[in-house]
């Protein structure tokens, strides 16, 4: 029989991301052995990085890289040393590169709490034991992206800044449904997140929902104004499985979702496109504050790992494996300075990630 193989551009950039993504690296070449299946890592340049190596934080070998491998491994791009450079220099253009480039609709954030680390989150125990949500954000449209934009001179000492929220139902469509997908395989559960009572393109966005709906009987749908969702976020964050919503709710929800979990270090995210190709990255940057202290925790770098291997390579087996893995050390008591309570053994990055590593190949 012939193992499965896949191509996995690795982009680790600049700071901590270069440190993290060895160790993602590591645990997916080590999962891949475990379970039969053989990874090909190509290693490319963007952020930093590449702008001091070659003047372009995204170079056209780094995109080539990209179109030729089945996901990317991302790490995180900028830093201080580069952000007095034009904006089309700066480290951050390769983010907007990646995701215009292979327009990459739908990032995935979930936001789940281990309960070994119950105690770090800010809200009570009881609030957050057992959280397992997913943010799905439309990456690629909305106000963030709208034309017209631009800021004009009205009269002498007044200007007038204007912003455009759009949406076509075929770009609400296609997020709702990978939504409704991820609700299938979860807990059969999506709250489509909108601000209907006074925008006209909430409104589209919530017929285009239920007309969505129509195609998963099996997925409960609800509908919750953003600001009623920010409350219950915080409120009662376990009565949430999927929740699908636009660009800026997206941005500020999945934000707060996050930070329900603790550290930015544990938190991982996906980026996906309409021909399920992914860039798979941590949510935190590039942390300059440590940066080559050995005190990054990998675990977000990791489970950007078991993101590729469940959405993009569909192995939901070994993305259990990985989370598996996470579990087991934070269990051992193991933590990193960012989750580090009384009563735990503070280690490093590199001894968090060569932990993460056997216990994974076991
Ligand atoms: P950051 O996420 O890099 O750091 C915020 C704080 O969290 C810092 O105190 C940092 O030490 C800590 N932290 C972050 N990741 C950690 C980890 N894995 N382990 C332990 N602690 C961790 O955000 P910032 O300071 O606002 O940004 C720093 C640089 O990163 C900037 O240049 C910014 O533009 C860039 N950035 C890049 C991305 C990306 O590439 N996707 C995302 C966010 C920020």
């Amino acid at each position: 029989m012939r193992l499965a193989s896949y191509k996995i551009g690795v982009i680790p950039g600049d700071g901590i991301g270069q440190e993290v993504t060895a160790h993602a690296k590591a645990v997916l070449s080590t999962v891949g052995v475990r379970f039969g299946v053989s990874f090909e890592f190509r290693d490319g340049m963007a952020g930093g990085t590449a702008y001091d190596a070659l003047g372009d934080p995204f170079p056209a070998e780094t995109e080539r890289l990209c179109r030729e491998s089945d996901a990317i491994l991302f790490g995180a791009v900028g830093g201080p040393k580069w952000d007095a450079l034009p904006r089309e220099k700066r480290p951050e253009a390769a983010i907007l590169g990646l995701r215009k480039n292979f327009n990459l609709f739908a990032n995935l954030r979930p936001a789940v709490m281990f309960d070994p680390l119950v105690e770090a989150s800010t809200l009570k125990a009881e609030v957050v034991r057992g959280l397992d949500l997913l943010v799905v954000r439309e990456g690629v449209g909305g106000i963030y992206f709208g034309a017209p934009r631009m800021t004009e001179q009205v009269s002498p000492g007044e200007e007038r800044a204007l912003d455009t929220l759009v949406y076509t139902s075929s770009e609400i469509r296609r997020i709702v449904r990978v939504g409704m997908e991820m609700a299938s395989v979860r807990g059969k559960k999506l709250l489509s997140v909108d601000k209907e009572n006074v925008l006209e393109s909430s409104r589209l966005w919530r017929k285009i929902t239920k007309e969505v709906a129509g195609e998963f009987p099996d997925v409960e749908v609800s509908h919750m104004y953003v600001d009623a969702a920010a409350m219950e976020l915080i409120r009662d964050p376990l009565q949430f499985d999927v929740i699908v919503t636009g660009n800026m709710f997206g941005d500020i929800l999945s934000d707060a979702a996050s930070m329900l979990t603790g550290s930015i270090g544990m938190l991982a995210s996906a980026n996906l496109n309409e021909e399920g190709f992914g860039v798979f990255e941590p949510v935190h940057g590039t942390a300059p504050d440590i940066a080559g202290q050995d005190k990054a925790n990998p675990i977000a770098a990791v489970m950007s790992a078991a993101m590729l291997c469940r959405y993009a390579l569909k192995r939901a087996d070994m993305a259990d494996a990985i989370e598996a893995s996470v579990s087991k050390v934070l269990g051992d008591g193991l933590r990193t300075s960012d989750i580090h309570t009384p009563g735990t053994t503070l280690v490093g990055c590199a001894e968090m990630g060569g932990c993460l590593m056997n216990l994974v190949g076991d």
